[in-house]
């Protein structure tokens, strides 16, 4: 999976990716081994889907919270499961059970935040989406973040 027109900007980042190793003809862009004939940048779609994972918002996202095993990294508050119909008698049953999921997950869904502040770069390709710069978070741990952070802005 990757983001459309994204070479040019690839190749912009892999020169200043931390991530990546030094570039090398015949190399792979991000583990640095041999390409394999008829590779041009990745050894496998691994790599390419990692380097994408690591750059690319919307896959970060879902990767950090996979990584975190979809837990606030603080608090160790799970995202809320959704209810499967199989395990419900009956449609009310059901139904009142998703009622109360839908409430859950306005308070309990998981967000992931950027350690280092991507200020605005969301949608952009960027090396503030690097894994380790993302930490999975509940909306209550997520909000004690960033009102502190916004304290130590004014302070500054
Ligand atoms: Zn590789
Ligand atoms: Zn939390
Ligand atoms: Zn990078």
């Amino acid at each position: 999976m990757k983001p459309p027109h994204a070479e040019r900007k690839r190749d912009l980042l892999l020169a200043v990716c931390s991530l990546a190793p030094p570039a090398a003809d015949g190399a792979c862009a991000w583990c640095a081994e041999p390409l394999p004939p008829r590779r041009r940048i990745w050894c496998s779609d691994r790599c390419g889907d990692a380097f994408w994972a690591n750059h690319w918002w919307s896959v970060a996202r879902s990767a950090a919270k996979r990584r975190d095993r979809y837990r606030c990294r603080r608090c160790g508050t799970r995202a809320p499961k959704r209810p499967s119909r199989a395990a419900f008698r009956t449609e009310p049953a059901y139904k009142t059970a998703m009622r109360a999921y839908r409430a859950a997950r306005r308070t309990e869904r998981l967000e992931v935040n950027h350690i280092d502040p991507a200020l605005g770069r969301h949608g952009q390709l960027s090396c503030v989406h690097h894994l380790d710069n993302l930490e999975t978070l509940c909306p209550a741990c997520h909000k004690v973040h960033t009102s502190a952070l916004r304290t130590e802005r004014a302070s500054a």
